[in-house]
C-alpha cells in the first residue's frame, strides 16, 4: 500500500488558496445564462430539457492518469478543479485491459506527480497495482472526480467553456481533454467478415490468455499490443499465429537484466535520429539476430524515424521472439479477406483459426468533442497537443497526454499537466491585472 504520509501536507493551504481564487476570480461575474442549449450550443427549444448550469474555475475531462496529473496540477496552482469522468472509477480503461496485462514502461518512468509506485510493484507494474495506484493518488490529492458523467461535447460560451452531459451543463474557463490516446478501437473492416462464425475481436475486448488454451488463435497486428497479447498467449498454451503487415522494430523489454526503456529514451533524446536509429538497428540485430527467415523482415525505417513520421512505436518483446524461434509461434502475411470461418491471406494462404484477435491500434475520439472548434489534424490528433500553448481558435483549452512518446503515456501526463497549469496560471494573472485595472 502506499504510505498516506507521502500525501502533501499542503493539501489545506490548497483548499484555502483555491476558496480564496475561487471568490476573487473575474468569472464570477459571469452571468448563468438561463435557457437550456442544444447539444450543437444553440439554444434548445425543447421544454423539457431542464438542466442546471453549473460554474467551475478548470475542468478535466477523464479520470486516467493525465487527467488525475492535470487536475493535481491545477489545483496545486490554486484553482477550483472538478474532473469529469464517465466510468464509475478512476483508471477506467486500465480497469477494462486484459488480466495478464503489465506496465511496458519502468516503474520509475511511469509515475505521477510527486510520488513513485511502491517498490512492492516489481519493475513492471500489473494492471491491478496500476489502478490501486491511481486510486491512491486521487485520494492523497483529495481530487474531486464525478463520476458516470459523460461530455458529450465542448462549446465556446463568452470567453468561458461550456460542457454539454446527458443531465448537466457546465462552464469554466480553463478546460483540459484528457480522454486518453487509445480510446476508440480501430477494427479493420475486411470482405466476408461477418460469415466468420467463431471468435472475432478487437484487442480491447481480450479479457485473459488462458481461455485460449489449447486454441488456434490468430493476432493480427505486430505492435506492442499483438506481441504482448501473443507473448500471453503462447504462455497459456494456445497456439498462435501472427498476421503481419508492416514489420515493427522490435525492442526488448529487458536487455540482460537491464530495463530497454530508459536507454530507448536517453537515445532519441540525446542523439540525432540518424545516429540512434543505427544503434538501435544494431542493438535489435544482436539481441535477436536476422529474423528474416521467421517471417520478420527488417522494419521500412528506424524506430526513432518511424515514431517521428507515423507515430509508430516499437513492439516490445517479453518473448514471443522465442516462442516464435522454438517453434511455438509463426509469422504470416497480412489478412485479405474472411471466407466463412477461413481467414484468406494476400498471398491466398487459408487460415482455420478457432479465434481471431485484432492487435490494430485505436483512435483518439475526439471528433465528436471537439470536431467542430478546428482544433484536430486529420489524423483526429490535437494539432497543439503538447499540453500548452494552447490552440489560438480555443484559448483556454488544453490536452493532456494526447501524444504517442516511447516513455509511455503515463508519464506523458505530469509533463503536459505542469505546462498547462502553468499556462493558466498566467493567464489568470494576466486577467487579474486587466479586471483590477493594472
Ligand atoms: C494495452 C495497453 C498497454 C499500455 N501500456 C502502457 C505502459 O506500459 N505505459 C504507459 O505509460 N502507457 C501505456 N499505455 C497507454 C495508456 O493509454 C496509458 O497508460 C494511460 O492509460 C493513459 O492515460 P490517460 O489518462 O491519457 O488515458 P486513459 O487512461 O484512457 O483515461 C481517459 C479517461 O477518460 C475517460 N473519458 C473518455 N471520454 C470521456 C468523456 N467524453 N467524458 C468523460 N470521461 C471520458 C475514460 O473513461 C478514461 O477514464 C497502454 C495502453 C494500452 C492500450
Amino acid at each position: 500500500m502506499l504510505a498516506p504520509s507521502t500525501c502533501p501536507p499542503v493539501a489545506d493551504i490548497v483548499a484555502l488558496m483555491m476558496q480564496v481564487s475561487a471568490t476573487a476570480d473575474p468569472m464570477a461575474a459571469h452571468p448563468v445564462r438561463a435557457t437550456p442549449r442544444s447539444s450543437t450550443g444553440g439554444p434548445s427549444n425543447n421544454a423539457a430539457i431542464h438542466r442546471t448550469l453549473e460554474r467551475h474555475q478548470a475542468i478535466v475531462v477523464g479520470a486516467g492518469s493525465a487527467g488525475l496529473a492535470a487536475a493535481v496540477a491545477l489545483q496545486g496552482r490554486g484553482f477550483e478543479t472538478v474532473v469529469l469522468e464517465k466510468g464509475e472509477g478512476v483508471g477506467m480503461s486500465w480497469r477494462s485491459r486484459y488480466a495478464e496485462l503489465r506496465l511496458n514502461s519502468w516503474r520509475p518512468m511511469s509515475k505521477l506527480q510527486g510520488r513513485g509506485m511502491p517498490r512492492s510493484y516489481g519493475r513492471y507494474p500489473s494492471r491491478d497495482d496500476v489502478v490501486t495506484y491511481l486510486e491512491s493518488f486521487a485520494r492523497c490529492h483529495e481530487v474531486s472526480v464525478r463520476f458516470a458523467t459523460q461530455v458529450l461535447g465542448v462549446h465556446h460560451d463568452g470567453d468561458l467553456w461550456r460542457l454539454e452531459a446527458p443531465t448537466r451543463a457546465m462552464l469554466c474557463r480553463y478546460l483540459v481533454i484528457a480522454t486518453g490516446w487509445d480510446t476508440v478501437p480501430d477494427m479493420p473492416s475486411w470482405p466476408g467478415a461477418g460469415t466468420y462464425r467463431k471468435g472475432l475481436m478487437h484487442s480491447s475486448q481480450f479479457a485473459n490468455a488462458s481461455a485460449f488454451a489449447g486454441r488456434d488463435v490468430l493476432v493480427v497486428g505486430a505492435g506492442n499490443s499483438g506481441f504482448d497479447i501473443a507473448s500471453h498467449l503462447v504462455r497459456a498454451g494456445a497456439r498462435v499465429t501472427m498476421s503481419m503487415r508492416t514489420p515493427p522494430n522490435i525492442a526488448a523489454r529487458d536487455l540482460k537484466g537491464i530495463p530497454g526503456q530508459p536507454v530507448l529514451v536517453y537515445l532519441g533524446d540525446h542523439l540525432p535520429e540518424k545516429l540512434a536509429d543505427a544503434i538501435f538497428r544494431i542493438a535489435q540485430r544482436v539481441t535477436f539476430g536476422d529474423l528474416s527467415r521467421y517471417g520478420i523482415p527488417r522494419a521500412p525505417g528506424g524506430v526513432y524515424a518511424n515514431h517521428r513520421q507515423h507515430g509508430r512505436s516499437p513492439a516490445i518483446d517479453d518473448g514471443f521472439v522465442s516462442a516464435i524461434k522454438r517453434g511455438e509461434a509463426r509469422v504470416v502475411g497480412p489478412v485479405e479477406r474472411f471466407d466463412g470461418d477461413d481467414v484468406v491471406l494476400v498471398d491466398g494462404a487459408r487460415l482455420h483459426p478457432d479465434s481471431v484477435i485484432c492487435a490494430t491500434g485505436y483512435r483518439r475520439g475526439l471528433e465528436s468533442l471537439v470536431g467542430d472548434l478546428g482544433v484536430l489534424g486529420d489524423d483526429g490528433v490535437p494539432i497543439h497537443h503538447a499540453g500548452a500553448p494552447e490552440h489560438p481558435r480555443a484559448p483556454r483549452l488544453y490536452f493532456c497526454g494526447m501524444w504517442g512518446p516511447f516513455s509511455g503515456q503515463i508519464r506523458l501526463g505530469p509533463i503536459h499537466a505542469r505546462r498547462i497549469a502553468r499556462a493558466a496560471a498566467v493567464d489568470r494573472r494576466m486577467r487579474y491585472r486587466v479586471f483590477a485595472g493594472i
